[in-house]
């Protein structure tokens, strides 16, 4: 057999419905299909590839790791894994980093690290992790427990028990809901992703800062969409001005390789010791050493970047035909269309721009370092796409 979606569709586990595409090749924000049609590439393989498909610098630093040593396991000391922690601590100021493979895998770390801490500094009953509705945190077990969305749970049961859902942006029912529950912790993400693209309030996530802080109750950011300059901040909640106890991230972290991380802060630092934890690809050199790639660019003056072409975006679309309303941060966006988000995504894949949806929005998750004419392109697109 030749055909590459017909070989796909009978071997490959059908758990996605991907679009009539086949991709075989990129530079940066473009993307060929096997007819050699080209695609602006606004979703980045939802989010990773942060500075684009086949980027000149992230190929120079995983290669040159792969020419020197591809896996170690965890039993031996690398200095990409060392650099990246070092980097990811002194730049946010947490203490430590476990390293993972994956988002949920990144929030499995984390409470984790919440339960040993509550569980060692209150005691066992203080297991509950309190998440809230509409929230996104993954498809394991656990991490679809965490995930306030029903629809995920339904055909999964049992789920891990111990998770409850506030209603995010209600203050006094999220601290009623971790009072009642004895809770471990509250995990946040400061913009739902999966959800819609849709962030907190900040006086609302200040306040819940306030109350964890108050009750040593721990506030675990999952950062695993908005990370990594996505928010056009290094993590979105420097953005919000909290200092969370946790922080998971993945997705852009290794550019395009998987890479996920738990950012333990003061409380948390310790909490994981030898044996409580562990995986035998995290912190892979290879995947560090793009990681490494990308944090060294993503600077202070890029960020600034970042930002400016978030306004282009939201300036440019906000009040266009077909467009009812924008929302997001940094690259992040979500724009409510008139048409059915999905028939506009289709609509915009035909005419040569990829995009993503997230509920009834089209999702926007361009590589952070797209350049200006090409972002312009694909808003014309999606434009023409909404009328
Ligand atoms: N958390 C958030 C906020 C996400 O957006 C996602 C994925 O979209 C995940 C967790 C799960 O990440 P992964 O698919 O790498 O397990």
């Amino acid at each position: 057999m030749s055909d590459i979606k017909a070989i796909d569709k009978q071997y490959v586990a059908g758990t996605y419905a991907r679009f009539p595409v086949q991709i075989v090749s990129g530079k940066g924000s473009q993307v060929w299909d096997e007819t050699g049609k080209r695609y602006i590439d606004m979703g980045s393989g939802i989010g990773v590839t942060a500075f684009g498909v086949a980027d000149e610098e992230w190929k120079r630093a995983v290669t040159a790791q792969l020419d020197l040593v591809q896996h170690t396991s965890n039993l031996y000391y690398t200095e990409p894994c060392a650099r990246v922690a070092e980097q990811l601590c002194t730049r946010t100021g947490m203490k430590k980093v476990f390293f993972c493979n994956s988002g949920a895998e990144a929030n499995e770390g984390a409470i984790k690290a919440a339960r040993k801490y509550a569980a060692e500094k209150k005691g066992a009953e203080h297991f509950t992790i309190v998440t809230l509705q509409n929230s996104f945190h993954g498809r394991t077990i656990t991490a679809l427990a965490a995930t306030g969305q029903e629809h995920y749970h339904e055909l999964f049961q049992p789920l891990t028990p111990g998770f409850v859902h506030a209603e995010a942006g209600d203050l006094a029912g999220t601290v009623a809901l971790a009072k009642e529950h004895r809770a471990a912790a509250v995990m946040i993400e400061c913009v739902q992703g999966e959800g819609g693209v849709i962030p907190l309030d900040k006086e609302y996530v200040r306040g819940l800062a306030d109350f964890c802080a108050a009750e040593d109750v721990l506030l675990i950011v999952d950062e695993v969409q908005t990370g990594n300059g996505r928010s056009g901040a290094l993590y979105s909640y420097m953005t919000y001005g909290v200092t969370p106890d946790v922080v998971s991230t993945a997705k852009g972290l290794g550019g395009g390789l998987p890479l996920g991380a738990v950012l333990l802060g003061e409380k948390t630092q310790n909490v994981l010791g030898p044996g409580d934890h562990g995986s035998t690809f995290g912190g892979n050199p290879v995947c560090c050493a793009g990681a490494l790639s990308i944090l060294n660019r993503l600077t202070d003056d890029f960020l600034a970047g970042v930002r400016r072409k978030s306004e282009l975006v939201f300036s440019t679309l906000t009040g266009a035909e077909g467009v009812e309303s924008v929302s997001g941060l940094g690259l992040m966006i979500g724009v409510k269309t008139r048409k059915p988000a999905g028939d506009v995504v289709r609509a915009c894949l035909e005419r040569g721009v990829l995009c993503l949806t997230a509920k009834d929005r089209v999702r926007l998750l361009p590589a952070l370092n797209i350049p200006e004419d090409i972002l312009r392109e694909a808003l014309d697109t999606l434009l023409a796409a909404c009328k």
